[in-house]
């Protein structure tokens, strides 16, 4: 399937139509035929089209940059975690709120471990957020291109999505967004975003607080930038109270196979955000392997380093073959070429077993697509240029 993103244009249209979905009956066969329907669903789940992510291909022998992963492994202190803890206490259920991992997590962000939420997931981060703030009917807001599931996770809780579109150079157009903010009771923002990888300058963010929201800064890649920061707008006094910020261990701490995130905001929304949670969100192993991450940041920082330098020769390359690339603060950067065949490139590429993500953004005016590219070890960029240049640029 050629992913634009969440859905795609084509889920899109298809979803005003037709259900997305096949339809299952009791009997388990699945069917496209309404008339065969023995369930009713909620009609917005009937609605929508549903969050596709990315290609994982589970057989070896691709070069896997379309889901923005980290190529180098995890710290063995992760491995070694894991061990002992599937030797414990796997017949007990783990620690609902994860507290030893909340206090490794709140040392990294000078905060006390109250402030801290463990997810599967930052993810589940994300959902958490909606079924604490947002009733069904009420407003959410996110940039757009960014990432889609924001819009999917909003119509699952019934709510209505605002999209701001943001301008061609990826800026905020402030006074737009003011106003499309005003009844927003959470505005989503991945910082850096994605996918132009682009981060957002404070002064903007704190521009952004709704004034009668939340708002949730998605640092899922802010380990990448060159100058990460520990949640310091966070802790400013104009955003007390009023803003989130969700941190992932899938991208620099190389652990997406493990679903594990968390939220750092003010005392009092982690304590409504644990009521709303799944009593049991987050696993023994997981959480154990969590504390190993956190406990060895250098590992991560060292990964972080390589894939920093590897991104500035990926840019580089793309460039000189005529593609134009926003300067990116995460471990994937957004290629576009003013041919525009960037889907003819990336199932040339795909062809070759390499994978990258064709993305296309069609609320966009003209719409807006091209090429998100992970950065992987040199190795990986090496093939992958080697692919994109058989193919032709
Ligand atoms: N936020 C953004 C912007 C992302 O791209 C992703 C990864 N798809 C996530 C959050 C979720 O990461 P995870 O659930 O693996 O923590």
């Amino acid at each position: 399937m050629v992913d634009g993103g969440r859905n795609g244009p084509e889920n899109r249209v298809l979803a005003s139509h037709t259900p997305a979905t096949p339809l299952l009956n009791y009997s388990g066969i699945m069917s496209h035929d309404p008339s065969a329907r023995r369930v009713q669903f909620r009609p917005s789940v009937d609605r929508m089209a549903g969050y596709v992510p990315g290609e994982q291909p589970q057989e070896d022998g691709w070069v896997k940059l379309n889901t923005n992963e980290n190529p180098y492994p995890p710290s063995p202190r992760v491995i070694e975690a894991i061990g002992r803890a599937a030797e414990g206490r796997l017949n007990f259920y783990p620690d609902p709120l994860g507290r030893e991992f909340c206090r490794v997590a709140a040392r990294l962000f000078d905060v006390d471990p109250e402030w801290i939420i463990p997810g599967n997931g930052s993810d589940e981060i994300l959902t958490i957020l909606l079924r604490t703030f947002v009733d069904p009917g009420q407003r959410i807001a996110y940039p757009y291109p960014s990432y889609v599931l924001y819009e999917t996770l909003g119509e699952i809780q019934g709510a209505e999505v605002e999209r701001i579109v943001l301008r061609d150079d990826w800026s905020w157009p402030m006074e737009e967004a003011r106003r499309q903010l005003q009844e927003c009771r959470l505005l989503f923002v991945p910082n850096p975003n994605s996918p132009s990888g682009n981060r957002f300058p404070d002064e903007d963010l704190l521009g952004l607080l709704p004034d009668r929201g939340v708002l949730v800064l998605d640092e899922a890649y802010g380990d990448f930038c060159d100058e990460p920061h520990g949640g310091q707008l966070l802790k400013s006094d104009s955003a007390a109270g009023r803003m989130v910020v969700t941190r992932t261990l899938s991208k620099s701490y190389s652990l997406a196979g493990l679903r594990l995130g968390f939220g750092v905001a003010h005392p009092d929304v982690v304590a409504a955000m644990r009521k709303v949670k799944d009593s049991y969100n987050c696993d023994t192993l997981s959480l154990a392997a969590g504390v190993a991450a956190l406990e060895d940041t250098d590992w991560m920082q060292a990964n972080a380093a390589r894939i920093r330098q590897t991104r500035q020769r990926l840019v580089e390359a793309l460039v000189s073959r005529g593609f134009d690339v926003v300067p990116s603060q995460a471990n994937f950067v957004w290629a576009t070429h003013p041919d525009g065949e960037h889907r003819r490139r990336f199932e040339a590429l795909k062809a070759q077993r390499v994978l990258v993500r064709y993305m296309v953004f069609p609320e966009c005016d003209p719409v807006r697509e091209g090429l998100r590219i992970t950065v992987g070890t040199d190795e990986q960029v090496d093939r992958f240029l080697e692919a994109l240049d058989h193919v032709g640029s």
